[in-house]
């Protein structure tokens, strides 16, 4: 074994959380500075104007300070209550999950699901909401990570925002990567972080929170308050006038500085563009190599994960451990339904970089030949190459 378990791996190529960019590192290693000094105000202040910019928003984000599982969860709490009807949409296993959520606040759930490895087709959700005017409350998930799919959360934004419902988004692991802003889709809590495609490390949420969003939970008797579920108590926070509802995740915030100046500075267009590239070339190689895609067609395969099924006969995590062994490189597996059915090669933030895709379909055609496959990993390389080197 060339590469053991007890030893950091040489290329980390999953869906998140991803290696954080150098800058970043060294943004983190700031100082901790005093949340009630006025230089961390004023700096907190300008880190939540760094992301409202980011995230294209009219009003100011809010940043929670946990992890966006916890931003989600918060979001489910805050918007909606026990009178509320909830339309969740599930592609995958993030979509679903957030219709327990939802279940907890109201017992009045629908559900429009489709198999993980297909999306919402906003046709269906004009169809629910228009046999149920009853609708409050939509919630989906952008990219639904275990699956590498793509829902069109602008068409059905749309949709939503003409039924006159509130819409909440999980954009954890496509916003920084691709094309999609909290006011592109209508949405009115738009759920995000550092953590994915903005490459910084996990432990923080950011949120869009549209002005009707923030009327509706001061509205909602049930809506947390004094809880770190609470949206409501960071309403004010970003402002350096006004106190924190407790101590910010201050080394956090000072990461998601630089990877704010970062993606800010690079140009978001050409973060997307470098991520849609590497996910071309990821698909173009595993399709060359004769292995299949998960996602149902490649228009709704992600930009910023690619999704691999699994071949007949192959133990997925034997194949990712032999991976790992072999060439050290780690993959994600699926969660929940995918598991054990796809391998995710992640391009987020400083892995979205096309050479990547090189060395993933090197390293995972050739543990899978190593297992007895007779892939042609080669020619996998060779077609990967030719959409990298059009795109020169
Ligand atoms: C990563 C991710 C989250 C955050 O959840 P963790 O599993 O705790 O990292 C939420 N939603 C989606 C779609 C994600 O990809």
């Amino acid at each position: 074994m060339r590469y053991k378990d007890n030893a950091d791996p040489v290329i980390t190529l999953t869906s998140g959380p991803v290696n954080a960019y150098a800058d970043v590192l060294r943004g983190l290693s700031r100082t901790v500075l005093y949340d009630y000094d006025p230089a961390f105000q004023l700096f907190y202040e300008n880190v939540v104007a760094k992301a409202q910019k980011a995230m294209r928003l009219s009003t100011r984000p809010v940043l929670l300070q946990g992890e966006p599982v916890m931003g989600l969860e918060a979001a489910a709490a805050s918007l909606i209550s026990s009178e509320d009807v909830v339309l969740n949409l599930a592609s995958g296993v993030y979509g679903k999950g957030f219709g327990y959520w939802a279940k907890r606040y109201s017992p009045n759930l629908l559900e429009i699901e489709t198999p993980y490895n297909e999306s919402i087709d906003p046709q269906a959700v004009a169809d629910m909401l228009k046999k149920h005017p009853e609708i409050t409350v939509v919630s989906v998930c952008h990219h639904d990570t275990p699956s590498g799919t793509i829902n069109p959360i602008d068409e059905i934004g749309a949709i939503v925002s003409a039924h006159g419902a509130y819409f909440i988004v999980d954009a954890v692991s496509s916003f920084g990567g691709m094309k999609t802003h909290p006011e592109d889709c209508k949405a009115d809590l738009y759920v995000t972080g550092p953590n994915k495609c903005l490459g910084a490390p996990p432990g923080l949420t950011m949120m869009g929170v549209s002005d009707r969003a923030w009327a509706r939970m001061k509205a909602n008797p049930s809506a947390p308050r004094a809880s770190v579920l609470s949206i409501l108590d960071w309403e004010d926070a970003w402002s350096h006038e006004k106190p924190f509802p407790f101590t910010p995740s201050v080394a956090e915030i000072n990461g998601l500085d630089v990877a704010l100046d970062l993606y800010l500075n690079e140009g978001p267009e050409a973060v997307w563009a470098r991520h849609a590239l590497t996910a071309k070339a990821t698909r173009a190689g595993a399709l060359a190599m004769g292995l299949s895609l998960w996602a149902a067609s490649e228009k709704i395969a992600s930009p910023t994960t690619t999704s691999i099924r699994t071949p007949q006969g192959v133990d997925e995590a034997a194949l990712r451990q032999a991976v790992r062994e072999r060439y050290g490189v780690v993959f994600s597996s699926g969660r929940g339904e995918t598991l054990g059915k796809l391998t995710r090669v992640g391009h987020m933030g400083p892995t979205a970089q096309p050479i990547y895709a090189v060395a993933a379909l090197t390293a995972l055609g050739g543990a899978l030949n190593a297992m007895g496959q007779k892939l042609a990993v080669g020619r996998g390389i060779d077609a990967a190459l030719a959409v990298i080197d059009a795109d020169a």
